[in-house]
């Protein structure tokens, strides 16, 4: 059947982390309302908001999702949000290398101190400004095994497909 309560449907915590500035509050809201707002807010500590996704196997994901502000400050705040998460999104802007080393390093401490297993995802955004391109890491992804996707916010290229990909790669109830 296809209720609310089937037995394939899954609920996971994903979480977003990155540079301040690399879009990651803007994915979420281009994915969860399926606006893009140029004037949105700085995220201040972390937001939290949930959308379901269908799969083409009928499977519902519902996903609830930690976007947390890229901030210095904040960055020590990070273990909470990403403990016990099933998914993380490591986001940076496609223009910009200082925020591809600091997604670097949010990919080395997710592989320190993320839970076993945990589906990491690799997310160059802002692919609208491709003539801007700066940072090309489809090698890094490859090398850390981890799903790599353009997406952009603002013209919601890929934002979709950049969540169906993380359900698919969601471990599945074995009973
Ligand atoms: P966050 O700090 O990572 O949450 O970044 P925000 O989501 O707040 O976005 C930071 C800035 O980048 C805002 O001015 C957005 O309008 C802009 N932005 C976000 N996504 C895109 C995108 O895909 N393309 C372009 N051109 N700008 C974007
Ligand atoms: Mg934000």
């Amino acid at each position: 059947s296809s209720s609310a309560t089937d037995s394939k449907d899954l609920r996971a915590k994903l979480v977003l982390l990155g540079d301040s500035g690399v879009g990651k509050s803007c994915i979420v809201l281009r994915f969860v309302r399926g606006q893009f707002d140029p004037t949105s807010k700085v995220t201040v500590g972390a937001s939290f908001l949930s959308q379901t996704l269908a799969l083409e196997d009928s499977t519902i994901v519902k996903f609830e999702i930690w976007d947390t502000a890229g901030q210095e400050r904040y960055a020590a705040l990070a273990p909470l949000y990403y403990r016990g998460a099933a998914a993380a999104i490591v986001v940076y802007d496609i223009t910009s290398p200082e925020s591809f080393s600091k997604a670097q390093y949010w990919v080395k401490e997710l592989q320190k101190h993320g839970s076993p297993g945990i589906v990491m995802v690799l997310v160059g955004n802002k692919a609208d400004l491709h003539e801007n391109r700066s940072v090309s890491s489809q090698e890094y992804a490859e090398k850390n095994n981890m799903f790599f996707i353009e997406t952009s916010a603002k013209t919601a290229d890929n934002i979709n497909q950049l969540f169906e990909e993380i359900a698919k790669r969601l471990p599945r109830p074995t009973a």
